[in-house]
């Protein structure tokens, strides 16, 4: 097929436009480089730097078999901060890009979305059908998104599935994580390994889970990748399908770190500090909907797994 992906310097971007490569795609790469790296744009790959809703349009009239839609702005925190970045970069930009589908009917759409659709759900492994109550703007705006999605499959035949994410982590080879500000547990843990700072910030101890920290649902890139490919294939014209894509088994803050000291070798000091405002205690993704419908497996299901693939990464960008 003939794609483009939108966000494709970025982490799960990159990613996901080198397993369409392998896969025989011909994909073209539309990446502002806000956030995301020229050099994390796959070989094979053609790459469009520009700014979406100006560079979309051509690229759609050249006639497309689908979108894999990534780029977002993706900070909770920021996202609380300055909403309007969020709404205007999350949502009207989207807006932008299904309109530009609908005129050059492009069939295909394959949306990163979030469990932070989600917001705080009870606890109990996640489906699909849980009530979605974002509690922060960036979940606000994937949601919106994801409507859009709904109504354009109905009402013009779109072939449209949204991909909530869980927690992802680990790297496929050379492309991993490499965020500017960096939030998440295992780069953040891997940079105490590699002395870019003293030590890990445990967000609380006192959480009602069986060590006392959070847990969550930590998915491995490659798997992640492996569901975007069958959700392309699977897409149904005027149909909108959600799917959570998580490893279904959760692992706490106090594994993670543990799992990075056994990778590593280094003692990764931590220590205990606030809990994070609207941290849920766990939370753990039901993905049987995308193994029954779309056939997926995820393979790499393990923590040291992840981690060591996470490592890998980050030791080559370090030159190691
Ligand atoms: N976390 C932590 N210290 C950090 C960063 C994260 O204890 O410096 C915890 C956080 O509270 C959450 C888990 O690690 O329980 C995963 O957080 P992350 O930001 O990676 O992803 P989120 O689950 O918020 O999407």
């Amino acid at each position: 097929m003939k794609l483009v992906v939108t966000g494709g310097a970025g982490y799960v971007g990159s990613v996901c436009a080198a397993r369409l490569v392998e896969s025989g795609h011909d994909v073209v790469v539309v990446d502002d480089l806000s956030t995301g790296h020229a050099d994390a744009v796959p070989d094979g790959c053609t790459f469009v730097e520009g700014e979406l809703t100006e560079v979309v349009g051509p690229l759609l009239a050249d006639g497309v078999d689908g979108v894999l839609h990534f780029a977002a702005k993706s900070l909770v925190g920021e996202s609380m901060e300055d909403p309007h970045k969020y709404w205007q970069g999350n949502v009207v930009t989207s807006l932008r890009l299904l309109e530009a589908m609908r005129e050059h009917r492009v069939a295909r759409l394959v949306f990163s979305s979030t469990a932070a659709t989600y917001g705080e759900p009870d606890s109990g492994s996640i489906t699909e059908n849980a009530p979605t109550r974002p509690s922060n703007t960036y979940g606000a705006t994937k949601l919106a998104i994801d409507h859009a999605i709904a109504s354009y499959a109905t009402a013009y035949g779109l072939g449209g599935v949204s991909l909530r994410y869980f927690n992802v982590a680990g790297a496929h080879g050379p492309f991993g994580e490499r965020h500017t500000t960096e939030t998440h547990l295992i780069p953040l843990v891997l940079q105490v390994a590699f002395g870019q700072r003293e030590h890990i910030r445990i967000f609380g101890e006192d959480w009602p889970t069986r060590d006392g920290t959070c847990v969550r649902d930590y998915i491995h890139v490659t798997d992640l990748a492996d569901a975007h490919l069958l959700a392309l294939e699977n897409a149904v014209p005027g149909a909108h399908r959600v799917y959570n894509l998580g490893n279904g088994t959760g692992f706490s803050v106090r594994e993670v770190i543990d799992a990075c000291r056994r990778i590593t070798g280094h003692a990764i000091p931590a220590s205990v500090a606030q809990r994070r405002p609207g941290d849920p205690a766990e939370l753990v993704a039901s993905s049987a909907a995308a193994r029954t419908d779309l056939g997926w497996q995820p393979r790499r299901t393990g923590l040291d797994e992840i981690v060591s693939d996470a490592w890998e990464f980050a030791r080559r960008q370090h030159g190691q």
